[in-house]
Formats: structure tokens, C-alpha cells, sequence
């Protein structure tokens, strides 16, 4: 088990429930946090840069990658692989940083074995109806490719349990500052606060470890 002073934040959902236009509002508000970047096996889309929105790599490249251990986690959704490289998450950590993570319910499961305090945020759509509507305005999948994962969306969904918070994206910007507010109670956790402020906790005579 793994002890960071910057905290892991996973944002977990269905397609189109909005994660990464939470994420990337996030992100421009608090440039600091440190966006991990996936490997995947799918094809981009249609605007989606590479290393950049994901590191897009061969199914060869993947498994090289996955047998070289320099995955953290990794797992097949909708019919591609997906995984999140091990040394960004390690330097940004270990240098204090906050890692925001998007992923599956399936990595965010390994992601908590290796890290417990690793804090999972389900987004959730308003309706199925509206998920429908964002994934076809969206516009960036084939009908099939949106077929399938609105199939998927109810077994994503069934895993919400395993998450700490919820957040509903129906108004937009209530969602983005929930999410906010969700990072910034995460840095004020006490080893988050006892390993940033270390100095102060010593003067003050206070444990550097939670009781
Ligand atoms: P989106 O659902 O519209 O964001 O579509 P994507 O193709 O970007 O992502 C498909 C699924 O793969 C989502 O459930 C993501 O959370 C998940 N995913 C993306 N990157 C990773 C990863 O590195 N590891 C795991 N386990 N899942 C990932
Ligand atoms: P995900 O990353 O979960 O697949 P996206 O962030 O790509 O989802 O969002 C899917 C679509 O829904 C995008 O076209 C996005 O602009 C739109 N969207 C996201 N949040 C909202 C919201 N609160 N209201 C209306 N549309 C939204
Ligand atoms: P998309 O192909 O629409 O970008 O992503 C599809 C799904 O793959 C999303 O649910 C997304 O969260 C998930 N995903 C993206 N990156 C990763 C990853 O690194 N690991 C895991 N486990 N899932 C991921």
C-alpha cells in the first residue's frame, strides 16, 4: 500500500455523462492538478490529440506495456483496452501533487488496492434520456459505438456504490463546483494537511500521523 501527500481523484461514469468536460473545467480552474493520461487501444477522435486526450497505442504496444508492468491498472471497456501508466501517478504523487484519474469502475478497484486513499467520484447523468442526447450531440461516435455504450451504461452505473461521492451533472456549473469543492476537502485531509505543512505540525507538537 502506497502513502501520498497529493491526493487521487478518480472520476468515474458512463459515457456521456460529462467527465471530461468536468474534468477539463477542473483543469482550467486549477492548472496545478496533474491530468493523468490514459493508453488506449481505440481509435481517436475526431479532434482528440495524441498524448494529449490519450496515448493512442497498438493492441501489440499495449500488451508490451502491460507485461512490462508499467501499468498501474488496466482494463477492457467497450471492446478496447485501456490503462493508466504507473510513472506519472508515482512522480506527481510523490512530489505532492493531486492526480486527477478518468476511468472505469474496474481500474478505479485496482487503483484502490495499491492506493486506499484514493477517492472515487461517480458522475451521473440527470436521466437515461439525457445521457442519450449528450452522446448523440456529442456527435463523435458511430450510431453503433453509441449503441453499445449506452448498453453499458447501466452495468458502469451499478458500480456507483464503490465511490465516496456522487455528483449529478445536470446544471453544469453546479457540478463543476461540487467537484471543486470535492478536490479541495481532499487537501485538507489530515495527512494531506500533516505532510504539507509538516513543519508547522513539528513546531506545534502535533502527530504527523492520523490517530
Ligand atoms: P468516454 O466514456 O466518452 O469518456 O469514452 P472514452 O473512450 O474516453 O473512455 C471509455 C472508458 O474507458 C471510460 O469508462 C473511461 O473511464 C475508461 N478509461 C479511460 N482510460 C482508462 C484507463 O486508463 N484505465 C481504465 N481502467 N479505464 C479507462
Ligand atoms: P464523457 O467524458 O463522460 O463521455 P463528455 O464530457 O464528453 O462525457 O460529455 C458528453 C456530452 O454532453 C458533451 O457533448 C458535453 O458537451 C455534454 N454535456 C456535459 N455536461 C453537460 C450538462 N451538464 N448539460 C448538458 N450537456 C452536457
Ligand atoms: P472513451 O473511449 O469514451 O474515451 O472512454 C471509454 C471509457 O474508458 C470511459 O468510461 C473511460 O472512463 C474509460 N477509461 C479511459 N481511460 C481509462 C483508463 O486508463 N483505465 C480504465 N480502467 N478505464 C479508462
Amino acid at each position: 500500500m502506497a502513502m501520498t501527500s497529493g491526493s487521487i481523484l478518480m472520476v468515474v461514469a458512463p459515457s456521456g455523462a460529462g467527465k471530461s468536460s468536468l474534468v477539463n473545467g477542473l483543469l482550467e480552474r486549477d492548472p496545478s492538478i496533474v491530468l493523468s493520461i490514459s493508453c488506449t487501444t481505440r481509435e481517436p477522435r475526431p479532434g482528440e490529440v495524441d498524448a494529449e486526450h490519450y496515448r493512442f497505442v497498438s493492441k501489440e504496444a499495449f500488451k508490451a506495456m502491460r507485461d512490462n508492468n508499467e501499468l498501474l491498472e488496466w482494463a477492457e471497456v467497450h471492446g478496447n483496452f485501456y490503462g493508466t501508466p504507473r510513472d506519472r501517478i508515482e512522480q506527481a504523487t510523490q512530489n505532492g501533487h493531486d492526480v486527477l484519474l478518468e476511468i472505469d469502475w474496474q481500474g478505479a478497484r485496482q487503483i484502490k488496492k495499491h492506493y486506499p486513499d484514493a477517492i472515487g467520484i461517480f458522475i451521473l447523468p440527470p436521466s437515461i434520456e439525457a445521457l442519450e442526447t449528450r452522446l448523440k450531440k456529442r456527435g463523435q461516435d458511430a450510431p453503433q459505438v453509441i449503441t453499445k455504450r449506452l448498453l453499458a451504461a447501466g452495468g458502469e452505473m451499478s458500480h456507483a456504490s464503490e465511490c465516496q461521492y456522487v455528483i449529478i451533472n445536470q446544471e453544469f456549473s453546479t457540478a463543476l463546483n461540487q467537484l471543486s469543492h470535492i478536490v479541495e476537502s481532499a487537501r485538507l485531509r489530515y495527512p494531506a494537511q500533516a505532510t504539507r505543512h509538516a513543519e508547522l505540525f513539528s513546531q506545534l507538537g502535533i502527530s504527523p500521523t492520523k490517530s
